[in-house]
């Protein structure tokens, strides 16, 4: 690997311009960045290129950027910016080194942030939301909206200093809708390989944490990082912010999996190196559906229909396979114990175990002390609570793991429910309890 600064390409959400990062440039600068904040189309330096402001023409402004640097570079959205983020990343997947949606608008084909929006909402009746939207003044025609300032320092800037979020209120410029209600078009074969984190705020009035949590499941596959501030890091927790990112210079150019490794040793604030690369969406479907297999492998052998599998750091060679055996071997712990057998702990911080079923807190405690650092599940403990109820071969927990993984002392990285997986997983569940 080059020894060259990596380039971080910026952009910014609606009503904005580059200056949204001009306070936090510097920082970056400082931890070896090479920044490029961009000025979208018809938005805040170009005005007059108001035809510009659509999804397709901020992605075309932005490819056009990476195009002309001597490098792939890690490209962040911040909030709306992420929609023009993810479609750059499936206009040039090969330029973009890894995305990084900064409380940002991760959305799945033809889905808009209204649609996830309404989803919170018919998901749960207690789910509150306003956002900015009932603030903003709109021009004559109903095309152009802007935002007062005292609802940016309020929705916005809260947890800014003072000073900042008061020049930040005043700069925010008018923006076309044209540039604001958008949808993504992206495949697996593109987006699908280009890693992703999601920087996720956890104080955020804009783009609150229940959206947050339902963009990152509707795309699974983002590393996570938290941070305890509002919508607009880059100004409440600068420093922060810089040092989650930092593992990401180290992060090679897309290359065959032995470079993804490297990623494996380099040190850094958060644990991403050490569990290297996350997975792409296409790769946690694919390998749920070998675990899948697995499970349904351990009904022909005359057990219950649960399958595990363990994968290497590199998201592709499948190290491990198991079958459920009974009620205290169960696939996910009997494999975490073959795996800490067989494997150095190091080593297994970079493995993903992949299980049908949420693991229970045996399983998951089991993986813990097996230091598997990210575990990936398909359907949650909950639903499986349906198809078995209180049957006597398996009377199931109501312990989410997540509840495990956040009362212990190492960030394994868990990802699931995965909802592409969850009816074939489900319909073998129901298939298999009803008839017992
Ligand atoms: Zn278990």
């Amino acid at each position: 690997m080059s020894m060259q600064r990596p380039h971080i390409v910026l952009i910014h959400g609606a009503w904005q311009g580059s200056w949204a990062f001009a306070a936090w440039q510097p920082m970056l600068e400082a931890a070896g960045w090479q920044v490029h904040a961009v000025d979208l189309p018809g938005n805040d330096r170009s005005p007059e290129r108001r035809a510009d402001a659509t999804l397709a023409g901020y992605t075309a402004h932005v490819c056009a950027l990476l195009a002309a640097l001597d490098a792939p570079a890690v490209v962040l959205g911040h909030s709306g910016g992420g929609l023009t983020a993810s479609q750059v990343a499936e206009t040039l997947p090969d330029r973009v080194r890894a995305l990084v949606y900064l409380a940002g608008m991760m959305l799945p084909t033809g889905v808009s942030f209204g649609d996830v929006i309404a989803q919170c909402r018919a998901a749960d009746a207690d789910f509150h939301y306003a956002g900015i939207v009932p603030h903003l003044a709109w021009d004559a025609d109903g095309t152009t909206s802007r935002v007062p300032p005292a609802a940016a320092r309020e929705i916005f800037l809260h947890d800014c200093p003072p000073e900042a979020a008061q020049t930040a209120a005043a700069r925010l410029c008018p923006q076309p809708d044209t540039g604001r209600d958008m949808r993504n078009t992206l495949s697996p074969a593109r987006f699908g390989r280009v890693p992703r984190v999601y920087v996720e705020c956890l104080q955020d009035r804009s783009v609150t944490l229940p959206l947050q949590r339902r963009m990152q499941a509707l795309t699974p596959g983002a590393h996570r990082i938290s941070l305890d501030c509002g919508h607009v890091p880059q100004l409440a927790c600068p420093q922060a912010l810089t040092d989650a990112l930092l593992p990401l210079r180290a992060m090679p150019s897309r290359r065959p999996a032995e470079t993804m490794t490297m990623s494996m040793t380099t040190p850094g604030p958060t644990t991403l190196p050490a569990q290297g690369l996350p997975p792409t969406p296409e790769q946690i479907r694919r390998h749920l559906r070998r675990a899948q297999q697995v499970a349904e492998r351990a009904v022909t052998l005359g057990h219950h229909p649960f399958g595990a599998i363990l994968v290497g750091p590199d998201q592709e060679t499948v190290l491990l396979e198991q079958c459920n055996i009974d009620t205290v071997n169960h696939a996910e712990s009997t494999l975490a114990r073959v795996a800490a057998t067989n494997f150095p702990p190091d080593y297994l911080w970079g493995c993903t175990l992949y299980t049908t079923v949420e693991p229970c807190c045996m399983c998951a405690g089991t993986a813990y002390w097996a230091n598997i650092g990210r575990v990936v599940f398909g359907m949650t403990e909950h639903a499986l609570l349906q198809y078995t109820g209180s049957h006597a071969e398996n009377p199931t927990m109501s312990v989410p793991s997540r509840y495990v993984f956040d009362h212990c002392q190492k960030a394994v990285e868990l990802i699931g429910p995965v909802p592409e997986m969850e009816a074939e997983i489900a319909a073998a569940q129901r298939r298999f309890w009803a008839g017992r």
